[in-house]
């Protein structure tokens, strides 16, 4: 469907906040204007859930969030940066594999699969998208896709 996206990213945010675990905030750094793409909104909705709860559950007490979406000229780019653990150099390419979990230990007691980034992967590649991972060890994570706007209707 076609949707707008900067209202689409607001309301995700919103609902997340409403149950934020305490010593956490979202701070959002949004553009002011609309902004539309073209995708599957409950595939996305997916994607980003993942990489925000991603974000909350290896982030420190007293951590802050940031989600920020940046337009350049024909796509939208979405960013989700947490003060987190962080991922070391040496596995960040592998999260997005099915299964992979970076500390086996660590991830255990918080739970999960180890296969919602490689399915957000997925999604957004075939939104014609591309997601990666930066990250320093101890520092935290920015995990960023984008994705393809619509062309401006003219007239
Ligand atoms: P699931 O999403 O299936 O519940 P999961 O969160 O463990 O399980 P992924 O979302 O695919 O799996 O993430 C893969 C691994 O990448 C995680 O187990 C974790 O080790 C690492 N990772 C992902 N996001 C972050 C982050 N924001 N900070 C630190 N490590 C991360
Ligand atoms: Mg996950």
């Amino acid at each position: 469907q076609r949707t707008e996206y900067i209202a689409f990213i607001d309301q995700i945010v919103d609902r997340f906040e409403i149950n934020i675990r305490s010593g956490l905030s979202i701070e959002r750094d949004l553009p002011n204007k609309r902004y539309y793409v073209w995708m599957d909104s409950d595939k996305i909705t997916q994607v980003i859930d993942n990489i925000i709860s991603n974000a909350m559950k290896y982030s420190p007490e007293g951590g802050q969030i940031k989600v920020k979406v940046e337009v350049q000229k024909h796509h939208i780019v979405t960013k989700v940066t947490d003060e987190g653990v962080g991922i070391p150099d040496e596995k960040i390419d592998k999260i997005f594999d099915r299964f992979y979990r970076v500390d086996k230990a660590r991830t255990r007691q918080l739970g999960g699969t180890g296969l919602g980034l490689a399915i957000a992967k997925e999604i957004i590649e075939a939104h014609d998208g591309t997601i990666r991972a930066e990250s320093r060890e101890n520092q935290g994570t920015t995990i960023s896709f984008r994705l393809p706007l619509m062309r401006k209707k003219r007239g």
